[in-house]
This record gives C-alpha cells, sequence and structure tokens, in this order.
C-alpha cells in the first residue's frame, strides 16, 4: 500500500514548491507517486499533476455564480470537488497497488483544508484506506520570533488533534535560515522559555502553560528540516516518513478498525 503525505501549512509556507520537490525526488529514486492537486486557485502548478482541482471547477466561474469573494470561491470549489471524490478514490484505488506514495498539495490559505468538512472528508476517508501522514510545513525565517515561532506551533498542535494523525513537523526554507534555534527551543525548554521572556510581545502567565502543552506536543514528533528549493533534507524527510507510516500502522489503524 502507498504512503499517503498531505502537505499543510501557511499561506507562502512553501507546501506547493515542497511538492515538485518531493514528486522530483521520488521520480530520481525511482518510486512510483501519484500527485494530487487540492488548491484551485493556484495559477501555475510546477509539478505535472495526476489529479488537479482544476481540472474539475473553475473557482473564478465558482466566484461569480455564487456571487463569493476568494476564500469563499477556494473553499466553495473545494466542497464541489468533494462531492466527487468518490470518484477520486476510485481512481486511486485503481492506480494503488503499483504506487509507493501519494502527495496531496492543499489550498494556500491554512483553514480553507483544515477547518472545513471537505478537508475532514478527504482526509479521513483517506486515512481509513491507506497509511496516512500530514506533513506540516513550517516557514522557518518567518519563525524565529518566539511568539511566531509559538503560534505556528500552536496552530500545528490543533492541526495534530484533529486529524490525530501521525506528523512530521518540517521546518522549510533552510536555506535561508537553518532549523537549529528551532531544534534547540523543541528540546530545550527553558532555552526558549528565555527567548520568550526576552521577547516584547511576551504575554506572561498564558504563555507559561501554553509551554506545557507544547511540551508534550513535542515529545512525540518527528522533524525534518528542509530547503524545497534546493532539495537539501528531503532523504532525511523521507526516513521520517517511514517513521510516521509506521506510527499509522500500529495506531491509527488499529484504532479504526475498533470503530469499525
Ligand atoms: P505555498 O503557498 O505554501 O504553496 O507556498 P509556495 O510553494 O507557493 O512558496 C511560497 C514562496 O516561498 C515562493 O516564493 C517560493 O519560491 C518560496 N519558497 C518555497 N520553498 C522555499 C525554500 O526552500 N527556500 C526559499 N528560499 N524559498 C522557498
Ligand atoms: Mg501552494
Amino acid at each position: 500500500q502507498p504512503t499517503v503525505i498531505i502537505c499543510i501549512g501557511m499561506a507562502g509556507s512553501g507546501k506547493t514548491t515542497f511538492m515538485q520537490r518531493l514528486n522530483s525526488h521520488i521520480h530520481t529514486v525511482k518510486a512510483p507517486g501519484y500527485v494530487v492537486n487540492l488548491d484551485p486557485a493556484v495559477a501555475q502548478l510546477p509539478f505535472g499533476a495526476n489529479i488537479d482541482i482544476r481540472d474539475t471547477v473553475n473557482y473564478k466561474e465558482v466566484m461569480k455564480q455564487y456571487n463569493l469573494g476568494p476564500n469563499g470561491g477556494i473553499l466553495t470549489a473545494l466542497n464541489l470537488f468533494t462531492t466527487k471524490f468518490d470518484q477520486v478514490l476510485n481512481l486511486i484505488d485503481k492506480r494503488a497497488p503499483t504506487l509507493d506514495y501519494i502527495l496531496l498539495d492543499t489550498p494556500g490559505q491554512i483553514e480553507i483544508f483544515t477547518w472545513s468538512a471537505s478537508g475532514t472528508i478527504i482526509t479521513d476517508t483517506l486515512a481509513a484506506t491507506y497509511p496516512t501522514v500530514v506533513a506540516y510545513i513550517v516557514d522557518t525565517p518567518r519563525s524565529t520570533s518566539p511568539a511566531t515561532f509559538m503560534s505556528n506551533m500552536l496552530y500545528a498542535v490543533s492541526i495534530l488533534y484533529k486529524t490525530k494523525l501521525p506528523f512530521v513537523l518540517v521546518f522549510n526554507k533552510t536555506d535561508v535560515v537553518d532549523h537549529a534555534f528551532a531544534v534547540e527551543w523543541m528540546t530545550d525548554f527553558e532555552a526558549f522559555q528565555a527567548a520568550l521572556e526576552d521577547d516584547e510581545s511576551y504575554m506572561g502567565g498564558l504563555v507559561g502553560s501554553m509551554c506545557l502543552v507544547l511540551e508534550e506536543f513535542y515529545k512525540g514528533i518527528r522533524v525534518a528540516g528542509v530547503s524545497a528549493m534546493t532539495g537539501h533534507g528531503v532523504d532525511d524527510f523521507f526516513e521520517k516518513i517511514a517513521e510516521a507510516r509506521t506510527e499509522y500502522e500500529t495506531e491509527y489503524r488499529p484504532e479504526i478498525e475498533r470503530l469499525l
């Protein structure tokens, strides 16, 4: 069975560029993959998608027809696509025996996928059949202040608890800023607290309790530092994906089978 990798992250974190990198990597190592684009608003895709939401729905037409703004248009396009997701699954099921990976790119705005019924349906449906892993992409250069770092991590926590899927935290753009500071903050609690107390946007007591939540989160999390631009760290990323897949098989799958 192929491993499904769902790329999720803030707008501009580099999901699409990372997808392109993953796609070219699996071609290089001759691991057959299947690529799905779920972003109806992407102008140009730097990779060839096997399934592209833009072939099914034109989000600009959706905006006009339903009198919506851009975000409403993207969400409605995703909803319309999801009504046909059984057909997508059929296509995937047919190809699955020959595949190693199924890669999914999600809309630029993170909440359109993570907090919509459609995003949940797509994620849960895939995860019911295939070993599925979330790659949470972080814009490392934009997370160097303790406060932005913490809010990004809290967002990651919320997705982890919502999907309950194995998680790989991907620090992207390491060609610009190395992710060593992030690893330090995640492993040395006091270093992070000290950095936070130096930060002007520090919010006292609340931060202390959020740090405890994060400490718990960090314990079980896998981290990879990559550059989607240069390809640095991609081998290590795939090793983390293999570990996450094992976690799916030992923890998530038995839970599904118990519920069915
Ligand atoms: P998305 O909105 O998450 O899909 O992000 P994109 O893949 O469209 O990337 C947003 C911007 O970040 C683009 O200008 C990319 O060229 C840039 N970018 C993505 N990955 C990297 C990286 O590893 N290093 C650098 N320097 N820039 C990157
Ligand atoms: Mg994108």
